[in-house]
C-alpha cells in the first residue's frame, strides 16, 4: 500500500517535497485546510518564511488540527522554516510556533555572512554515508526535551536534525538535492517503522 503524505502548501518550497515524495511512490496531498489532513500517514512542513507560514496556518486553524493529527499517530517532518514552526519555543519573539515538538529553536542561527552554506552530514537512521546538506538562512536547535534525539550535528557540535517518535525536524533542505534518503527515512517513520532511528 502506498503511503499518503501531505505537504503543507501555504508558503515555501512544497513543490520540491511533493516531487521527491512522489518519486518514492507516496500519494501526495497539498494541505491548505485542516480537513485535508484526514487519512494522511505523514505531513511535511516545508522551508520558506516561518512568519508567513504561521500567519496563514493560524487563519485556517491548522495548528490545532496538527496537534490532533499527531495525537492520532500522524508523522510530521519540518524542514528549516518547518522546524521553526514545529518548535515548542523560539529564542525570538516572532512568530508564535505551533509547539508540536519539545525543542527550542533559534532562527537565522548562522548569521548574515554565512546565512547559506552546504556541508556533508552524517544522519542517524540514514545508511550509505553522509548526505550533502543545504542550509539557507537556517535555524538551529538550542534545547531539546528528554524524549528528543539529535540525529545530526555539524562538526562544531551544533544540532541540526532531531527526532522524537514520528516527529522529525531538519534545519537543512533535503528536497533541494537529488539524494532521497532523508525522505525515505520520513516515509519509514510515517509507516510506523522506528527501527532505524
Ligand atoms: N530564515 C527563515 C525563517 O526564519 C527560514 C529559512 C528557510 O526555510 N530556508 O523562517
Amino acid at each position: 500500500m502506498p503511503l499518503n503524505i501531505g505537504v503543507l502548501a501555504l508558503q515555501g518550497d512544497f513543490q520540491e517535497h511533493r516531487a521527491m515524495l512522489e518519486s518514492l511512490g507516496a500519494i501526495v496531498t497539498e494541505v491548505r485546510l485542516p480537513h485535508q489532513l484526514e487519512g494522511l500517514d505523514g505531513l511535511v512542513i516545508p522551508g520558506g518564511e516561518s512568519t508567513a507560514i504561521v500567519k496563514l496556518a493560524n487563519r485556517w486553524g491548522i495548528p490545532d488540527a496538527l496537534r490532533r493529527f499527531i495525537d492520532n499517530g500522524g508523522a510530521v517532518w519540518g524542514t528549516c522554516a518547518g522546524m521553526i514552526v514545529m518548535a515548542r519555543e523560539l529564542t525570538e519573539p516572532e512568530p508564535e510556533p505551533f509547539g508540536l515538538m519539545d525543542i527550542t529553536v533559534s532562527r537565522n542561527w548562522f548569521g548574515r555572512q554565512v546565512d547559506s552554506f552546504e556541508t556533508e552530514l552524517s544522519v542517524k537512521g540514514v545508511p550509505g554515508g553522509p548526505i550533502h546538506a543545504v542550509f539557507i538562512r537556517a535555524p538551529s536547535v538550542r534545547e531539546q526535551g528528554e524524549d528528543v534525539q539529535c540525529i545530526a550535528r555539524l562538526e562544531d557540535g551544533t544540532p541540526v536534525a532531531v527526532r522524537s517518535g514520528k516527529l522529525m525536524a531538519t534545519a537543512f533542505h533535503p528536497e533541494l538535492t537529488p539524494d532521497t534518503r532523508i525522505h525515505e527515512l520520513f516515509l519509514r517513520l510515517s509507516a510506523g517503522d522506528l527501527s532505524s532511528v
